[in-house]
């Protein structure tokens, strides 16, 4: 292999650019040119590509966003489509492609793979939502804007003496909502794969007042409803003053931790690896700390699930 190619795709996540330039520097290393492909999807099927050289990629580690840009592409979902992207890549001479993206990306990765063109993925969203690995880029770093938000939200709702839901993205995943919920010190944690009970949670609203607490923090993730509607219905059967807020796409931006850096370094050799020893159809993923691989089709057959044990704990820490 000489000539390998990079794209980001669907939703963007903090730690992308680390993850491009960490392929674009393994890759030069071991002797491959590379080759940037922007908006995903879209500009493989229009041939929107460039040589990427070591510079390319210099000053970007600590940038949110991606500096291939990202796209969703519906044209790829179709047989032409896909042919159309490996006429292009063949026209070009790249004989590899790394993913970076969600799962709707892997399946795009998939079925280029299928066609016998060695794919392979990165797992890179903030809703940490695909099975085959602990964590994704771009999960810490939105965990960490979540928790910056709770702590501003936390002291103005101590101050008015008020109840306060907060919204988080995750799609429908809990994780982000769980983990901000845990160490945001959250009284609820309401997350789409665990039934809630809304006397339950009122009741503890009710409890804490009583005992004299000056605010309440809910977290609810969007896969589980509106934070809004929510908020009302909190409002309604505690009679203490409720208000929402919904975080929204700040979640989504902003520099990468050092955590995700380190994961999106790490993932981006790895990848580039697997496509040197002839691999294809792969994700890469970290399981215990350790870096893994596995068949992209049967992780995404699989379901990401959340961490039953930091589960309990939230439960056990907001008595
Ligand atoms: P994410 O990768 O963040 O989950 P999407 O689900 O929107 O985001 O997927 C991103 C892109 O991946 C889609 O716009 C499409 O181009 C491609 N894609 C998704 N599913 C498939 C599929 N089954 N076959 C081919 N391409 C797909």
């Amino acid at each position: 292999m000489k000539k390998i190619g990079v794209l980001t795709s669907g939703g963007d996540s903090p730690g992308m650019n680390a993850a491009i330039r960490a392929v674009v520097r393994k890759a030069i290393y071991h002797g491959l040119e590379v080759y940037g492909i922007n908006y995903g999807y879209t500009g493989l099927i229009t041939g929107d590509m460039r040589k990427l050289e070591l510079g390319s990629v210099g000053d970007i580690i600590h940038r949110g966003g991606t500096i291939l840009y990202t796209a969703r592409c519906d044209e790829f979902k179709t047989e032409e489509g896909r042919q159309k992207a490996l006429d292009e890549l063949n026209r070009y001479g790249i004989e590899g492609l790394i993913v970076i993206g969600g799962d709707g990306s892997f399946r795009g990765a998939a079925n280029l793979t299928k066609k016998g063109f060695p794919c392979i993925g990165i797992p890179g969203t903030i809703d940490n939502d695909i099975p085959g690995t602990d964590f994704t880029i771009g999960f810490n770093t939105a965990l960490n804007t979540v928790i910056d938000a709770i702590d501003k939200i936390r002291d103005t709702a101590t101050s008015h003496e008020r109840t306060y839901v907060i919204e988080t993205m995750g799609r429908n995943a809990g994780d982000l909502a769980l983990w901000a919920g845990l160490a945001g010190g959250a009284e609820s944690i309401i997350i789409p794969e665990v039934d809630y009970n809304m006397d339950e949670i009122v009741g503890r609203i009710i409890r804490g007042h009583e005992r004299g607490k000056k605010h309440s923090i809910i977290i609810v993730a969007e896969g589980v409803g509106s934070g809004i509607e929510l908020s009302k219905k909190i409002q309604e059967a505690t009679k203490l003053e409720t208000r929402a807020t919904v975080l929204g796409y700040i979640q989504r931006g902003g520099k990468p931790t050092a955590i995700d850096r380190m994961l999106a370094s790490r993932f981006g050799a790895k990848a580039v690896e697997l496509l040197l020893e002839g691999k294809a159809g792969r994700m890469v993923g970290i399981e215990r700390n350790q870096i893994v691989d596995h068949d992209i089709i049967v992780a995404l057959s699989g379901v990401h699930k959340i961490d039953e044990d930091v589960y309990k704990l939230s439960q056990e820490l907001s008595i």
